[in-house]
């Protein structure tokens, strides 16, 4: 009997608190967290083992080649390959993909060829292949899919040809949970002599893999998806497809011999595998194999399985909100938008965050994959086998809570008149300075206490944001690199030098607070103050920094790059690029 509770106990991170609540981590897509064992096999070995590999002859040196290679073995045990030389260890799945668009593109790829993808691969099953396109004169083709975000298997007949040289699909999708019938897509793709590369990243910590009985030519995944550490992942490849490709790294560790004149390369995998790898990492990768191997995919595939249902069934309920991505065949990915009342993902994500639920938002470095759905961001909840019911259920009823709370306060602020279309008001000055309207804003920030008040005050600042009307939504006024959907519009104030009147809008609730921050500070001040105000100290100053994620970050630095650049455009001054 599966024993969820029991399982848990492997997981030391998972018996914290975040903001005072139970941590529920339902972001096992992006990574999973780290057994004991795989914990405790990484100190062993920076404890009693750690030496470079291959080259030394001394004990030290034999036990840690011994560990590393023995993990190759497990690795290859793991997916049924025929031989662990087929085994690449790399930093991830995003390496191994490259490894095999870079050295199979060089040694396969001409004008006019083909290159077959699916419209729901992650990024970096579609950058790297760009990439080598641009660089040998090949053409990418995209097998379709329907909105329930299930492949269209005709239409991927339709576009096998004898051009097609390589298809490089996803097993599992990472945005829409899609488990791809990768075995079929292989045959078919076999039958016109291509080859075929599976992105594995979401597929091998749920089921057993088979890489003899899919008969695919490559596999690749990433070992933090699978309870083992970061930045090692692998590659399988079949022998006789490897010796045909070039090295894809040059350097130590992959040679036979090297003269000025010419290097010959070292047999596999080490001719792939350039430099002092992540042997710790590999280790680390085994120890995980083995743990899950103790547990067993057939006890845990039920308990799985048993989450992504309830999930799906109680989200489905919940008045308002949509699932993206409805396969009939799904993983543990669910995916959702809320669209009534309209909250952005960005903000359901941090609400839930304040509830102790780690999920994802934004486009999980699938854009293609929103474009085809229509949605800017999804929230994504992933499981995995240390997952609970409870868990789901305090999801559930975290999103209720955020509806019920975002529904009252949007009656509210509807109940103010509505700004009138043609009122085009531009905010005044909230201070004879940019710095006086700084330090009145930290002061008022220092006044409260933890994130939860600064944040709540932060959109209260964005609920009386004023109207940005809808013809300046605008292309040309929309701030690229923020994760949800900003305009931003800056004129010269009417009768003055150089003040600067600007406007700016978004989906996002956290992002509309960060706006009235930067509309207190800069709006109606004069562009020379604009350029010479340090707006990065005053942001550190008042300690959001601390609390917005990388891309909210990025994303704030993108409004105050496009705001210095209409200021700049104003005293004929260059914006400073900071
Ligand atoms: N493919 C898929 C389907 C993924 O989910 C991911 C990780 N999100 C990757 C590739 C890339 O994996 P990594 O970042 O570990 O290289």
């Amino acid at each position: 009997m599966f024993d969820v509770h029991k399982i848990r106990e492997d997981f030391p991170i998972l018996r914290q608190q975040v903001h005072g609540k139970p941590l529920a981590y339902l972001d096992n897509a992006a990574t999973t967290q780290k057994p004991r064992a795989v914990i405790d096999r990484l100190v062993r070995y920076y404890e009693s083992e750690n030496a470079n590999i291959h080259r030394g002859v001394y004990e030290l040196s034999q036990r840690a080649t011994t560990a590393y290679e023995e993990a190759r073995g497990k690795v290859a045990r793991f997916l049924n390959a025929p031989e662990s030389a087929e085994v690449i260890f790399t930093r991830g799945t995003t390496e191994a993909i490259n490894l095999v668009a870079s050295s199979f593109g060089r040694a396969f790829l001409k004008r006019g060829d083909e290159i077959i993808l699916s419209a729901m691969e992650h990024h970096s099953n579609i950058v790297p292949w760009q990439l080598v396109a641009e660089q040998t004169g090949a053409v990418i083709r995209v097998i379709p899919m329907n909105d329930a975000g299930e492949l269209l298997m005709d239409e991927y007949e339709r576009l096998l040809n004898n051009r097609t040289r390589i298809v490089s699909v996803v097993h599992v999708s990472n945005s829409l949970g899609t488990v791809n019938d990768v075995k079929r897509i292989t045959e078919l793709a076999h039958r016109t002599g291509a080859r075929v590369l599976i992105d594995g990243a979401q597929w091998v910590a749920h089921h057993r893999t088979d890489v003899r009985d899919l008969g695919c030519d490559f596999y690749a995944f990433s070992g933090h998806k699978l309870f083992g550490p970061t930045g090692i992942g692998a590659l399988w490849g079949r022998r006789e497809l490897l010796e045909t490709m070039p090295p894809y790294h040059g350097g130590g560790d992959m040679i036979e011999s090297v003269t000025f004149e010419k290097t010959i390369y070292a047999q596999l995998p080490n001719r792939f595998e350039a430099g002092t790898p992540d042997i710790a990492g590999a280790i680390g990768l085994g120890a995980a194999i083995d743990y899950i191997q103790s547990i067993g995919f057939e006890s845990f595939e039920a308990h799985e399985a048993a989450l992504l249902k309830h999930a799906t069934q109680q989200l489905s309920k919940i008045p308002g909100l949509r699932l993206i991505g409805t396969a009939n065949k799904k993983g543990g990915v669910i995916s959702f938008v809320v669209d009534d009342p309209p909250i952005s993902s960005l903000d359901l994500g941090t609400r839930l965050d304040h509830l102790g639920i780690a999920v994802r938002t934004g486009h999980h470095c699938c854009q293609p994959v929103m474009d085809r759905m229509r949605v800017p961001a999804t929230v994504r909840a992933s499981v995995t086998l240390y997952n609970t019911i409870e868990e789901i259920d305090a999801l559930v009823a975290g999103i209720r809570r955020i509806i019920a709370d975002e529904g009252s306060r949007k009656s509210k602020s509807q109940a103010r008149p509505a700004p009138s279309r043609l009122a085009l008001q531009f905010p005044e000055p909230a201070a004879a300075s940019p710095q006086s309207a700084a330090e009145k804003l930290i002061e008022d920030f220092d006044f409260m206490g933890d994130w939860d008040e600064k944040y709540q005050y932060l959109i209260s600042l964005g609920d009386k944001l004023p109207f940005m009307p809808p013809d300046l939504k605008t292309e040309a006024n929309r701030v690229r690199g923020c994760q949800s959907t900003v305009h931003l519009f800056a004129r010269r104030r009417p009768g003055t030098d150089d003040e600067l009147d600007f406007l700016a809008d978004s989906d996002a609730d956290i992002v509309r607070g960060l706006i009235a921050v930067l509309e207190m500070v800069f709006a109606g001040q004069s562009a020379r103050e604009v350029l010479a105000f340090d707006i990065e100290a005053f942001l550190k100053r008042l300690g959001l920094d601390q609390y917005l994620s990388m891309g909210r970050r990025n994303g704030l630095a993108s409004m105050i790059q496009r705001i210095r650049a209409f200021a700049s455009a104003f005293t004929g001054a260059a914006a400073p690029v900071k």
